[in-house]
């Protein structure tokens, strides 16, 4: 059997981690089994859908690397489709008009809630045959069995089973003429071949309903598979505000995304107490039954770590792309002022925590700063400190190669000559060429900055803290 799995995300907000956890896994299911992934976006709800939600959630897929064999399939666009299916459930019996006006249904429910029932459909339309004038609203009910149970054995929840006679007869066709998503995603997955829909537990409740459907439609009824929420690190379910929760806000944060992956596979999944894996060793040992009963917790300390693990040691030139998307958002869009980016990386990837902190960091190997950073003046700018950067020009004018051993040579020199400790010629020449104390060794500073601009930046300093 052919694998296929689908992420269907609804468009009405921006991907969060929760959904990227749903497209991993499914992902990784159907690349474990050598299977196909399938796009769908759900957007049939059209007052709650939106372009820039989708960009988002197709952005976030390509940044996260979740490729999909096809799609993305827009449930908007198979009206005709969901129209035809209608026709047939209609004319089989198995679906019929509801004329129940707002008024009727809203007292039945109080009635049923005054007597202690569960507020559901009485069905009252389902064999009501009387004449109705055209203009009149209605909607299209299911006809759900009465009696009896409809179950399912979920990878991750086990044996789940319902009374019909606790479910009513849902709508799956609105007054407006719009399908209703327990019926889409029914029709969808049955059309699209998905034989494993992997989905937030929030859906468990619409699953005996969709498995009536699919019985009612004589479709095969795919393997079920829901993932526990995330919470977040304080217990509760997490939201907004538990800081960055939309998959682009974490790039813009400066993470990588091989970072967000390995973070996000091991909410709800697990193998031994392995934390650190590598896409193909994902693959490769992803499995449903490995996925975890409880809800998982978020832990941004655990991110973090994973972030310095993989900007340290990734190859340089695949942090670089994502530095480079960084120091764009910066305003920065021509790079060939500076440094190839992958020595960037090179030299900062111990230094810093996030993509973001290092293209704030490098962004002076590209541009002119404005400012001197006023605590690292006020420390390391002391009397001396002019006459040693005056003296530093002259050495490193000299200098044939710009080389960052043949550099720092240069200046443990020059730090003898004058008789100071290194601190004393190499902090100021930092402040001097990055407007901070804060930098790689001076060598490989100096290198990143290049010979032109550290020049032009001893000069600027010296005029500046030597007026
Ligand atoms: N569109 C639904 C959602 O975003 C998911 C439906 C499904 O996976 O079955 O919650």
């Amino acid at each position: 059997m052919l694998v296929k799995t689908r992420f269907a995300p609804s468009p009405t907000g921006f991907l969060h981690v929760g959904g990227a956890r749903t497209a991993l896994f499914s992902w990784l299911y159907a690349r474990h089994c050598g299977g196909k992934f399938v796009l769908r976006i759900e957007d049939t709800d059209r007052e709650r859908s939106t372009q820039p939600a989708i960009d988002a959630i197709i952005d976030s897929m390509k940044w996260l690397n979740l490729n999909w064999d096809e799609g993305p399939y827009y449930q908007t666009k198979r009206f005709d489709r969901y129209r035809e299916v209608i026709d047939k459930l209609l004319a089989e019996g198995k679906a019929y008009k509801c004329y129940c006006s707002k008024e009727r249904l809203e007292k039945m429910r109080e009635d049923q809630m005054k007597a202690g029932l569960k507020p559901r459909y009485d069905g009252h339309c389902r064999d009501d045959h009387s004449e109705h004038d055209p203009s009149e609203p209605y909607v299209i009910r299911f006809r759900n069995p009465d009696d009896g149970t409809v179950a399912f054995d979920d990878m991750v929840k086990g044996h789940v089973e319902f009374k019909n006679s606790e479910l009513d007869d849902f709508i799956i066709q609105r007054s407006d003429g719009t399908p209703t998503y327990n019926f889409c995603v029914v029709v969808d997955d049955w059309d699209m071949g998905i034989t494993h829909v992997i989905r937030g537990d929030d859906h468990v409740n619409n699953t005996p309903r969709q498995i009536n459907l699919y019985k009612a439609l004589g479709a095969p009824v795919p393997v079920f598979c829901h993932l526990a929420m995330i919470l977040g690190d304080d217990g509760a379910k997490l939201s907004k505000r538990h800081g960055a929760v939309s998959v682009m806000q974490y790039r813009e944060d400066g993470y990588l995304p091989e970072a967000l992956i390995n973070y996000l596979v091991r909410l709800g999944w697990s193998h031994g107490d392995q934390e650190i894996f590598t896409r193909e060793e994902m693959i490769n040992l992803f499995t449903l039954d490995a996925i975890t009963k409880s809800a998982s917790g978020f832990n941004t300390k655990k991110l973090d770590w994973l972030n310095a693990h993989y900007m340290k040691t990734m190859p340089s030139s695949e942090v670089a792309k994502e530095l480079v998307w960084h120091l764009n958002r910066l305003g920065l869009t021509d790079l060939s002022q500076g440094p190839n980016p992958e020595d960037v990386v090179k030299n900062y990837a111990e230094r810093t925590h996030t993509l973001k902190e290092m293209a704030q960091k490098a962004l002076c190997y590209y541009q002119d700063f404005e400012d001197y950073d006023k605590a690292a003046v006020k420390k390391w700018i002391k009397d001396g400190s002019v006459d040693i950067l005056k003296d530093a020009l002259e050495s490193l004018k000299a200098l044939d190669s710009w080389d960052a051993l043949v550099i720092d040579k240069t200046l443990e020199d020059l730090a003898k000559r004058c008789e100071v400790g290194m601190g004393k010629v190499g902090q100021p020449l930092r402040v001097a060429i990055t407007g901070t104390a804060m930098s790689p060794g001076i060598g490989d500073t100096m290198v990143l900055a290049g010979r032109e601009r550290v020049l032009a930046r001893i000069e600027r300093a010296i005029a500046h803290f030597g007026a």
